[in-house]
């Protein structure tokens, strides 16, 4: 017998006992469609905290008043901007405040780290990588290896699923590593990969890098906000992260960054360096000689694009609000109910069309994201899904992933994708 069941007064009793069933309220919920939207696609964009406008019109009431002089004056002064996020993004990820910055985008963090962590010397040369990793990530991989000067067959490594499997078999990753051994030089892997929501055992990963004397960092857009990390203890070297999936802190918004504290104070590492990552004692002598902070921070190009933080503080104080324990606990339940209903749904209709998920099953092994793949029917049925309301997010040839966002989401949006899936079938 199931925990569960697939029934609109089930769903609610469930929704009346989420002690997370408030904070839906402080999202707008999008309403662009003639029908209530169904919103599936917090690891894409996340939703809106109506509060975001409050952080960011505090900084333009700022800017009018004092120009300028709002770097000092501002009641978060701008010059210090992104400390405010600090310790509370720190708490998200499992880090310590000096191991994480917020800065840049997504996939220039990613090539600032790869610049100071992937250095190919002598035999140590090759990258271990996912095979279809995401599309940013695949360009920024082989743009390093080139950048070297390095033959790209020979030193991109991609590890992928066996011959007619879905996952990566974490076991085939680590004895990779192994294998590779003294030419490896990095391996760089997404947490949580984008297209079936696996789950990597990071700190397995890690140590197993570490083993054979290899760097170890992670793309984490779709864990950071989503997984319960504990950065620091799983001693990952790098990782970064986006702030706009899971982390709703606007389109495009600015992107988190953790260097393993054993790296903090190490200035003879090789970056690409700017002034803001200056010692700040002495940055605004604007002396020559690059004097890194000690930390994260040290990898700072820019001054802080203050509107973008505004949005991401907005956000993180709902996190810190709800706390990354009961943000978790309620991820495994709903994600849990979700897949019960699309199975059920499946099993009532199998005769013309069936779901198989891709998602490992085991809630050890995803986070809040579901792929599934519709056997029998094509992209008419994720058309007429849209048609009613649901926004969910299609890939070719016939997977549509979903991601119930536990601060958000309800289980009765759970029980109405089933509802709708099972309309939507032509
Ligand atoms: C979303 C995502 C990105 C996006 O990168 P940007 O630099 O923010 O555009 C990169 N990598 C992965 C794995 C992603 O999921």
């Amino acid at each position: 017998m199931s925990q569960f069941e697939n029934s609109l007064a089930f769903a609610k009793e469930m929704d009346a006992k989420d002690p997370l069933k408030d904070f839906r309220d402080l999202f707008h919920m999008p309403n662009f469609h003639e029908k209530t939207v169904r919103y599936f696609t917090g690891n894409s964009l996340g939703l809106q905290p109506k509060s975001t406008k409050d952080f960011i019109q505090e900084e333009l009431d700022a800017w009018a008043k004092y120009g300028v002089e709002g770097h000092f004056l501002a009641k978060k002064p701008w010059f210090a901007y992104h400390e405010n996020l600090t310790e509370m993004l720190a708490n998200v990820v499992g880090a310590l405040p000096i191991e994480v910055v917020v800065t840049h985008s997504l996939t220039t963090n990613l090539h600032l780290l790869m610049v100071s962590f992937y250095q190919p010397k002598g035999k140590r040369t090759k990258i271990l990588c996912e095979a279809k990793a995401f599309p940013s990530d695949q360009y920024a991989l082989e743009s390093q290896v080139r950048f070297h000067g390095l033959d790209l067959e020979e030193h991109l490594i991609e590890i992928a699923p066996r011959a007619g499997e879905q996952l990566i078999r974490e076991e085939d990753i680590l004895a990779k590593i192994e294998e590779l051994g003294d030419e490896l030089a990095l391996v760089m892997i997404g947490g949580v990969n984008y297209y079936t929501g696996q789950l990597f055992d990071m700190q397995a990963i890690t140590e197993a890098g570490h083993r054979v004397g290899a760097l170890v960092g992670f793309d984490l857009a779709h864990a950071a906000g989503n997984i319960n990390l504990k950065l620091h203890d799983w001693g990952m070297d790098f990782a970064a992260w986006c702030s706009y999936k899971y982390l709703n802190s606007s389109p495009g918004g600015v992107s988190g960054m953790f260097v393993h504290e054993r790296h903090a104070n190490r200035p003879e590492l090789v970056r690409f360096a700017g002034w803001w990552g200056h010692d700040k004692a002495t940055r605004f002598l604007m002396e020559p000689g690059f004097q890194p902070m000690p930390g994260a921070e040290g990898w700072q190009l820019s001054n802080a694009p203050v509107l973008g933080m505004a949005a991401h503080l907005a956000s993180l104080t709902i996190f810190e609000k709800a706390g990354m324990d009961r943000i978790g606990a309620k991820r495994d339940l709903m994600t849990g109910y979700l897949e019960y209903v699309i199975d059920d749904i499946s099993e009532k209709n199998k005769d013309r069309c069936t779901f198989e998920l891709i998602t490992p099953r085991d809630p050890k092994k995803r986070g809040a994201q579901l792929s599934i793949m519709a056997k029998g029917q094509g992209k008419a049925l994720f058309d007429a899904l849209s048609d009613l309301g649901v926004v969910a997010d299609w890939r070719e040839p016939n997977v549509i992933r979903v991601a119930p966002a536990p601060l958000y989401n309800s289980f009765e949006d759970c029980y109405w994708f089933g509802q709708l899936l099972a309309e939507a079938i032509q």
